[in-house]
């Protein structure tokens, strides 16, 4: 089995605390599906800056562009503005690496009460468009000291951005349920929307058997707090995307769990796997944030690689960890990050241990 080589970036606050825990994961599972991951962590981030005046040194992504994957816990210091950590690591590793597409799973989990509780079980995608639109680097400025004082910003959407997007979330799609909801706000007042529905509906035209339904954001947001497991995959530009990913996983309990993949589907460079959340300063240092989100990300990075068994071990352990009972704080039980990492280790092992019984 080949090695992978995978540069791992803790950060900042939280991202120290669940990114060993999740990689004590992973190691365990790779033990036991004979994989070879080769972390090789970086110490980027935060106090890098205040030590340097930059969030990775100069040849950072030429020392990323090494790695087969990127694994990040979250960046962010109340002692640096989020301009400094946004701009100086996660945008460039996105763009350099035309991590283009940013995919958010978004599922109930059993034993995690979901705070708008249903009995329909919620299982959808969203696909968020992850180099350009309203996070564009086209304008960004403020006119300060002027009468007209204020601050300037263009979106970009490109044909190549906009079909990339739409047409890995119509693939996507039609892999599962074969509807594709499109994020948009076309009634003329965002000049950009109505491009963007132009190329989502020429893309989605090529696949006979995904249905696609265009809906103005601040209506889907409604529809996903009010009857979200009618949703499947959601397209989204980047802004709308990072919007409603958010709300999403809160609606299935705390952004705590969620994960994250930037991808480069093409796989000519590293994709990057984080969870949702930030590093969550309020509770840094106090050893109670909730791994999932990180355990979860490393699974996707797992099926990424190309290993879908290893993959879904974890992902059957962490589940069956909440539906036993052990939660963390967030949503609403006592585990501490340690508590709860342990009871995953002890449900792989005894995954793998029922495993063999079966097949012996
Ligand atoms: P946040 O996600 O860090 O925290 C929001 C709230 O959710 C906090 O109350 C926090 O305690 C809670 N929370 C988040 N993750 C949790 C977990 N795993 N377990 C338990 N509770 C959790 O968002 P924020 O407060 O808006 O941002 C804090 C910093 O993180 C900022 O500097 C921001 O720029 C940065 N940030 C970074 C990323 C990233 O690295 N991709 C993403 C979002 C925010
Ligand atoms: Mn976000």
């Amino acid at each position: 089995m080949s090695a992978h080589r995978i540069a791992v970036i803790p950060g900042d606050g939280i991202g120290r605390e669940v990114v060993p825990a999740a990689i004590a994961c992973l190691e365990r599972i790779a033990e036991l599906h004979s994989l070879t991951l080769e972390f090789t962590p970086f110490d980027w981030g935060s106090d890098y800056y205040l030590q340097h005046g930059r969030m990775m040194p100069d040849d950072g992504l030429p020392q990323l562009a090494l790695h087969d994957a990127i694994y990040l816990g979250a960046v962010g210091s109340p002692e640096v503005p989020d301009a400094e950590t946004l701009w100086g690591l996660l945008i460039p590793i996105r763009r350099e690496f035309q991590q283009y597409i940013n995919l958010r799973p978004v599922k109930t989990l059993d034993g995690v009460a979901a705070p708008l509780a249903s009995e329909h079980p919620i299982d959808l995608v969203i696909v968020r468009e992850n180099n350009e639109g309203e996070y564009s680097e086209i304008g960004g400025r403020m006119y300060r000291g002027l009468p007209q004082e204020g601050a300037v910003q263009e979106a970009v959407f490109t044909r190549l951005g906009v079909s990339r997007a739409a047409h890995y979330a119509a693939s996507l799609a039609a892999s599962r349920r074969g509807r594709l909801t499109s994020a948009t706000k076309s009634n003329g007042i965002v000049h950009t929307m109505p491009f963007w529905d132009e190329i989502v509906a020429e893309t989605v035209s090529l696949y006979p058997d995904v249905t696609l339904t265009a809906e103005h954001v601040d209506a889907l947001a409604a529809h996903l707090v009010l009857k979200p497991w009618t949703l499947d995959v959601i397209v989204a530009s980047n802004l709308f995307g990072d919007i409603l990913s958010d709300l999403a996983a809160a609606v299935t309990g705390s952004i705590g769990l969620a994960p994250s993949a930037n991808l480069n589907p093409e796989g000519r460079y590293p994709s990057l796997f984080e969870p949702i959340h930030g590093s969550a300063p309020d509770i840094a240092g106090n050893g109670v944030a909730n791994p999932v989100g990180q355990i979860w990300s490393g699974a996707m990075m797992l099926e990424h690689l190309g290993h879908t068994q290893a993959a879904r071990h974890l992902q059957t352990a962490f589940e069956a960890v909440l539906r036993d009972g052990v939660r963390t704080r967030d949503i609403g039980g006592t585990a501490s990050t340690a508590e709860f990492t342990e009871a995953v280790l002890s449900m792989i092992d005894a995954q793998a241990d029922e495993q063999v019984a079966g097949l012996s």
